[in-house]
Parts: structure tokens; sequence; C-alpha cells
């Protein structure tokens, strides 16, 4: 924010007015003060002269009666000196000139040092009125025509005997009144000195006062603008309780909600953040244009881009369905849509649903976008539609098997003593294939359930291993051998012994039936740290590259032909996988095609508790 130039700020105006408004007051005042104290000094001063001029005035009237009364002749001049003699006693400095006018208008006297008047008639039009006596005493102010001085003129009737109404003549008296201004301008110039004194304390003042009110102001100005910058730290100074101070603890008071607001939104600005951004699906939100604007990371995770080359980007394009969506016809959009991202190395199945960002006024201000990864419930969905299509075509198959033989058997077959029995024991193998798959059927959703539950014990391995495979050398054909690196010591290990025997049954047994040619089969024991590794190596047929992982996939088989002769359902190796891993084990098989397989598979190993059962 700029800063207040002097000029316009509250400070300059308010010294401003004070001065403005004391200078008119003073204006007032001394024009009236002034007034009054000229019209009271030129009135004393008149009073004054009056006084003087009626004594002078009662001494020339005797003086000009004596001479009525005596011989005129030499007496007249006589007299009239005496006259000239009493008004120049009368001069003064203020007075500068009498006349004394007789009443045919002749000056008969000057107390002026030009005598030349003296016996003229007087024009002057002041003297005339008084001597016709329309007028008593009278006063005039000019400016001197010889002095250049301010100087009042005075006339006065002489009346005979003083009080009679006849008037004799007149007294003309031009008397300076520089003294009277002189005085006024004394006055004035100590007015002016206090008019300037007190503007200057008015402006001292006004400054002082503006600093009262401007300082809490500027306070708050700063203030407000620590509050833009974000900073809630800062409190306004309190000076007084008056409006201003309230207004301070106002603003005070609104800082704290104002911090206390930015906080509470800042907090659900992160609770929201971290909420999407720790969410495991995917968020996308775009503005009104269809621009992304937010995205979090599993979304870029699921989508395979980095955040850096979104800018701009339309949602559209981002999810690339650019033919046949658009902007608007996402906002529409009922249904969520299913997209395959996958690539070869993986599969990426999402599932997008949208919905509008809406204004208050119901604008539509963006569009929400979540991704959910649904390749794993695709792949299980999947899985129960390939396993259901296997259970039934597994079923399928034995049965059309035995309809047949028994449609040839009702057909007459039954007659004939040599197929007859040759048909019936085909159906009853078939139905014995159908036994147990439904049994591995059976056991399989058993394992599948979660509350599924092992019947642990701790069990001497290298005991019971060998004993299983005792069981299998007594019926097994003399073109195989059987070949043992099984350790001498008793190796405890805590697990379920009819599920794992189960899980051996299966290994030997397929590793001798997938080995027709016979050969050698060798079981070992391997001791790791944490685990024991039970090896079954066959010279079988073996398995295919690219067959080694599905083998443990229900009802995958190698050659289904082959081994559904065998009578292999291809459960066998899908249940004993679940068995391990319900142990905390694992299973895997490795194979050459022509040469071989192992089968190896892990249990959970501990020598520590093996001391522990040792004692
Ligand atoms: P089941 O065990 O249910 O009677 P199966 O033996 O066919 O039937 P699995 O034990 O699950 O099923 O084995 C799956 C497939 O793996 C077999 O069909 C076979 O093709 C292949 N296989 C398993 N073990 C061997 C082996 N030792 N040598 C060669 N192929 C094998
Ligand atoms: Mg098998």
């Amino acid at each position: 924010m700029n800063k207040v130039s002097f000029f316009r700020s509250i400070h300059f105006k308010f010294v401003m007015v004070y001065v403005l408004l004391i200078m008119l007051a003073m204006q007032i005042i001394g024009i009236y003060f002034v007034k009054e104290l000229e019209t009271s000094l030129k009135e004393n001063f008149n009073a004054s002269l009056s006084k003087r001029v009626s004594l002078l005035v009662y001494n020339i009237e005797q003086e000009m009666t004596r001479n009525t009364n005596e011989d005129e002749d030499e007496d007249g001049e006589k007299a009239n000196d005496e006259i000239t003699t009493i008004i120049s006693d009368f001069e003064t400095d203020e007075i500068l000139e009498v006349r004394v006018i007789d009443s045919n208008k002749t000056v008969i006297a000057t107390s002026s040092i030009d005598q030349d008047i003296v016996g003229k008639k007087t024009t002057e039009a002041m003297v005339l009125r008084t001597l016709v006596g329309l007028e008593d005493s009278n006063s005039n102010y000019f400016i001197h025509q010889e002095t250049g001085q301010r100087v009042m003129v005075m006339t006065q009737p002489i009346k005979e005997n003083n009080f009679s109404d006849k008037t004799v003549g007149a007294v003309y008296i031009i008397a300076s009144v520089e003294e009277v201004f002189s005085q006024m301008q004394i006055i004035n110039r100590i007015f002016a000195t206090g008019t300037g004194l007190s503007l200057c304390i008015t402006a001292a003042l006004g400054i002082f006062l503006a600093r009262t009110i401007t300082r809490p102001m500027s306070d708050m100005r700063k203030q407000a603008i620590e509050l833009a910058k974000g900073n809630y730290s800062r409190k306004v100074k309190v000076y007084g309780e008056d409006e201003i101070g309230q207004l301070a603890v106002t603003f005070n008071d609104l800082t704290e909600k104002l911090e206390e607001a930015q906080a509470m939104t800042e907090g659900e600005k992160k609770k929201l953040a971290s909420v999407i951004a720790h969410m495991t699906d995917g968020v996308i939100a775009t503005n009104r244009n269809g621009k992304v604007i937010l995205i979090n990371n599993p979304a870029l995770d699921m989508l395979n881009v980095s955040r850096g080359t979104l800018k701009d980007v339309h949602i559209t394009e981002l999810l690339g369905i650019e033919d046949g969506n658009t902007f608007e016809s996402l906002i529409d959009e009922q249904e969520s849509l299913i997209l395959d991202f996958s690539t070869k190395e993986e599969p990426l199945i999402i599932r997008v649903s949208f919905s509008a960002i809406q204004k208050e006024s119901g604008k539509i201000d963006g569009l929400i976008a979540v991704l959910y990864d649904i390749t794993e419930q695709e792949r299980i969905e999947q899985e129960r539609r390939e396993f259901v299509a296997n259970v039934s075509h597994e079923l399928r198959t034995p049965l059309t098997t035995m309809r047949s033989y028994l449609e040839a058997l009702a057909d007459g077959a039954w007659r004939d003593n040599e197929i007859a029995p040759q048909f019936l024991n085909v159906t009853q193998t078939e139905t014995e294939r159908m036994i147990r798959l439904v049994n591995d059927l059976l056991q399989l959703s058993k394992l599948d359930r979660t509350e599924y539950k092992l019947n642990k014990d701790f069990i001497n391995f290298t005991d019971y291993f060998n004993k299983i495979i005792d069981r299998f050398e007594m019926t097994k054909s003399e073109h195989v051998s059987f070949v043992r690196n099984i350790p001498k010591d008793p190796l405890y290990v805590d697990m379920d012994t009819d599920k794992i025997t189960q899980v051996l049954d299966n290994i030997i047994s397929n590793a001798l039936k997938y080995s027709p040619e016979g050969g050698k089969v060798t079981f070992s024991i391997d001791v790791l740290p944490a685990e024991i590794q039970i090896r079954v190596q066959d010279e079988g047929v073996g398995i295919p590259k690219g067959s080694v992982n599905k083998i443990f996939d229900r009802f995958y088989r190698v050659d289904k032909a082959r081994t559904r002769k065998l009578g292999g359902t291809g459960l066998g190796l899908a249940i004993a996988k679940e068995m391990v891993l319900a142990h905390g084990g694992d299973i895997w098989a490795q194979s050459q095609e022509g040469k071989g397989t192992t089968v190896y598979f892990t249990l959970p190993y501990n020598p520590e508790q093996e001391d522990e059962w040792d004692e």
C-alpha cells in the first residue's frame, strides 16, 4: 500500500482546519474589536477635546463681550490680540490650529503662524452652519493638507453670555488624531501578535491532537497490511477507551476471529488434502472447462503419469476417452466407466465414476472423478467364471461318458456277458472320479473359507517324511527307485499332519504318475534359517516352460487328455498350495520338459523352539 502523502494526510487536514478556524475567529473578533476600539478612542478624544474647547469658548466669549462694552476701535485690535493670546495658549501638540470667527463670518484670530487669513471671510461649510445655529458642536476627520496628518476638525459656536441662543461667533479647531491612530496601531500589533501566537499554539495542539487520532489509525493500517500478509500475531495498541480505543479493541477481536477462522479453514483444507492424499482410490478434480486442477498420488500411479505433465490437460485426454466423451457428457454420466489400462507386464482395470461440483447457484463449477482399481476384483470374477466353467466341464465329461455307456447297456449290451462288465467298470471309474472331484471341490471351498482352522502339532518331520515315503515305496512300480536325502536328526515342525500328508501324497503321486518310464525320485530336506525346504525330484515327462507356474492353478493340467486318462482332476496342486500357504510356507516347481520336475515347498521352522521341545 502506498504511503499517504503529507498534504492528503489526516494530520495535515486536522492542523489546517484548526488553523483556519482560529484565523476565522480571530478575523471576526479583530474586525469587531478594532472597530469598537476606534470608535471608543475617537469618542474619548472628542469628549476630552470638547470639554477643553468649551472652556476656551467661554474665555473667548468673555473677551469678546468685554470688547463690545468698551471702545471699539483701538480696543478692537487689542481684544483680537487677547483672543490670539488665549488661543495660542490653548494650542498644544495635539491642537494644530485654533481659529475664531465672528458672527460676520470673518476670521478674527488664528493660532497659526500664518496670520494671512485673519480678517478674511471664512468659507468653511462647518463654520457657516455653526454660525447660523444649525449645529451646536461638530467634528469631522480629514487628512491635513499641510502636514499630511490625520486630523479632526471641530467647530463650536460662541454664544452670547454663554447660554443665550444668540451666536456671536465660532471656534474652529484642527486637532491631530495621529496619537489615537498610533495607539490603535499598537493595539492592533498586540492583537496580530496574539493571533500569530495563538495560531502557532493551535497548530502545535492540532499536530498533537491529530497524532492521538492518527497514531492508532496508522497502527491499525499497519496491522491490516500484516493481516493481509497472513500475520496474525501483531496486536493494535489500545490508547484509550474512546471510540478509537473501542475501534482498536474491535480490530484486535476481529484479528483473533480471523485467525481462528483461518486456522479452521487451513485445518479443514489440510484434513481434506490428507484424506485425498491417503485415499487408496484415485481422485481427479477439474475446473469448469474440464482441465485437471487436482490429482492425488494413487490416481497418478494408476494412470502412470507425473504431476508435472498435467498442466492444462483435459480430463478426457488424461483418461484416454476423448472419443465419444466430452466434459458435458461426463457430467451427465450416471454409470461409472470401466477403463482398461492393462500393459503387457501388468493388468490394470479401473472403474471411474464422475460427479459434478455444483455451486450454490446450481452452476457447474467442475468435475470430480474417482478412480477405483478393480483389477483384483475383475481377476477374481474372471477366475470364478472360469472355475464354474471348469467345474461344469469336469462334471459333464464323466457324466456324458457314463450316459453313453449306460445307453449302450440299456440298448441291449447288458445281455452281452463280455461287454457288460467292461461298460459297468467304466461307469464305476467315472463315478469314482466324479466323487473324487466333488470331494476335492468341497475341500477347496472349505479352504477358501476364512474360518478355516489348522490342527497344528509339533511333529518330528524327518520321521514323519520317512514314513510317508515308506508307504509309497510299498506300492511303487519296480521301474522307479527312491533316493532319500533326509537328515538323521529330528526336525520339529509345528504343522497340521493330515493336511501336509495330503500335500506330500499329491506331490509324490504326481512324481510317480508323470514318470511313465520310471527313473529316480529323490526326496530331500534342506534346513534354512527360518524354514525347512522339502524337495521331490523326478525324472519324468517334465512340464513345458510356460506352464510351470500354472500347475498350481485350479483345474490346470498340462495335457488334459492324458492326465484325465491318469485320473487327474487338476485340483491336487491347487489344494496343496492352499494348505502350504495356510501354514505360512510357499510352494513352487522347477521343470525341464522331457527331463523331469522338482517340486519344492517350505514350512516355517524355528530351531530354538525345537530346543524347548527337547527339554
Ligand atoms: P489330481 O492331483 O487332482 O489327481 P493332477 O495330478 O492332474 O490331478 P495336479 O496335481 O494339480 O493335478 O497337477 C496339475 C498338473 O501339473 C498335472 O495335470 C500335470 O500336467 C502337471 N504336473 C504336476 N506334477 C508333475 C510332475 N511331477 N511331472 C510332470 N507334470 C506334472
Ligand atoms: Mg496330482
